[in-house]
């Protein structure tokens, strides 16, 4: 089918929806009007009138070792054709058992001896994770902990569990008398630190602290602590401060809570590590993964448990009480075995370090030249996972009006200039603050480079517009 797509409305960003031709898609928006994808390859989609886009947004933050790798498809090829598919309560299957293997050694030491449950994305496997804390306290000998600590400002997925442990205040608006309500910590925030620090060291630990209240506050129902090691989409890349995760893991440990860290954005590779949480040497209970472990390739998340987790269960009662039917489909294992190839011959979370990597490094140096745009009020991320953060004011760091939509502004004029960005908004709090992610694949060094000087000129036009009215 083919869909009218003309001039500036080819964006996806809050473009008039003119379409002549009525899609039979449920689409996220039906204000917009989206430009038909036809190829992609490297770090570029290309649209079916030719128009080429540089995927400066990874789509967002999925694609990472590109697009286009021959050894990818034909591996998914031949296990359609081999083994499509088979039913996790009948069969194991080869390539799932080798892809586990292959991800717990990848996942580090703190997983020997653990296991992987695979399903077709990060909401599924939050969800997972969830259902899996909650079963290792009932298995322990824990069936009053039942709470799960998250934090304000996340995002953790759009099913109802996993919004629930999300802080994303307009994705969870509408659906808040359906959500199970619990206890939210702040997120840190080293622009705009709550606590008017100037050393990060300070805020690290007083954030880590109101965890330990909200523990004692649960009265002992308090189940697991669930966290992105560095914001995603909702704070927009923004790091903790250096102590922050390790106080973090100490206080799970001490009272009893596991620590999950969802690593849908930021695991295999995206930002220079294996995992981001290794950045503060810190060994979570459960890892999720998610968006970069299919690369694109194919619908793949997992949730990655260590063994005392497993243990539990394994001598326990012996079955985890959960499942979707694609579990561990056989043609996303074999993507994620040859993404997770790819990943290791090409040496791509080395490349992605934004302080050596060949790609990470002048990526990030390329990034900070937006800090001379007087719209932009911060350049943060690591490896290649960045937020740029707009302020109508450096000074005060007021943000754009709401109304304005800014970051949505930019988003279409680097859409117009055939740059892919994600746009976000609520930076501040929760409504106000307008930022945009980044997340390219870690291929085509040249083009991304290109793009962000393409970028700055759309954040220019952005900041002119909104002078003018
Ligand atoms: N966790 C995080 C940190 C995410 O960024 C996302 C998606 N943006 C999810 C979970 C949910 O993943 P999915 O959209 O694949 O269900």
């Amino acid at each position: 089918m083919k869909r009218q797509i003309t001039g500036d409305e080819a964006s996806p960003v809050d473009a008039p929806c003119n379409n002549p031709l009525v899609s039979s898609i449920l689409p996220r928006s039906f204000a917009k009007t989206y430009p038909v994808a036809a190829r992609a390859d490297g770090a570029r989609i290309w649209d079916i009138e030719g128009r080429e886009y540089i995927d400066l947004s990874g789509s967002a933050a999925v694609s990472f070792v590109g697009f286009g790798i021959e050894d990818i498809a034909e591996a998914m090829a031949a296990q359609a054709r081999h083994l499509p598919f088979v039913h996790s309560s009948q069969f194991t299957t080869e390539i799932a058992e080798r892809f586990a293997a292959e991800v717990l050694e990848f996942a580090g030491p703190a997983f020997a001896g653990g296991a992987v449950f695979f399903t077709c994305g990060g909401s599924e496997a939050v969800e997972t994770a969830l259902k899996l804390a909650r079963q290792f306290q009932v298995e322990t000998g824990h069936a009053e902990r039942y709470e799960i600590i998250s934090r304000q400002q996340a995002y953790h997925g759009a099913t109802l569990g996993a919004l629930a442990v999300s802080g994303n205040t307009g994705r969870r608006a509408p659906y808040l008398p359906m959500v199970r309500e619990f206890e939210h910590t702040r997120m840190p925030n080293c622009y705009r630190c709550d606590f008017d620090c100037t050393k990060c060291e300070d805020c690290g630990h007083k954030y880590a602290e109101e965890l330990r209240a909200v523990v004692e506050h649960s009265a002992g129902r308090a189940a697991a602590f669930i966290g992105e090691p560095m914001s995603g989409a909702t704070l927009g890349a923004t790091i903790p401060p250096p102590n922050y995760w390790r106080e973090i893991a100490a206080i799970c440990r001490e009272q009893g809570l596991l620590l999950i860290a969802d690593e849908v954005m930021t695991g295999f590779g995206r930002t220079g590590r294996n995992f981001a949480i290794e950045h503060w040497n810190v060994a979570p209970d459960i890892l999720v993964a998610g968006k970069g472990i299919g690369s694109g390739y194919a619908p793949l998340g997992a949730v990655i448990a260590s063994k005392r987790v497993v243990g539990a269960i394994r001598n326990g009662s012996g079955t985890l009480i959960h499942g979707f039917t694609y579990n561990a489909h056989p043609v996303s294992m074999a993507a994620g075995s040859a993404v997770l190839d790819r990943i290791r011959t090409a040496e791509l979370v080395k490349a992605a370090d934004s302080e050596h990597g060949r790609i990470g490094a002048p990526f990030a140096k390329a990034l900070q030249k937006l800090s001379a745009i007087p719209a932009v009020g911060d350049v943060r991320g690591l490896g290649l996972l960045w937020g740029v953060e707009f302020v109508q004011d450096r000074a005060t760091k007021n943000p754009f009006p709401v109304e304005m939509k800014f970051s949505n502004r930019v988003a279409t004029a680097a859409m117009k200039r055939g740059v892919l960005t994600y746009p976000m908004q609520g930076c501040v709090d929760g409504k106000s603050g307008d930022h945009i992610l980044l997340a390219p694949p870690a291929v085509e060094l040249d083009r991304l480079v290109e793009a962000v000087g393409l970028l700055g000129d759309a954040i220019r036009e952005a900041a002119d517009h909104a002078a003018r009215s």
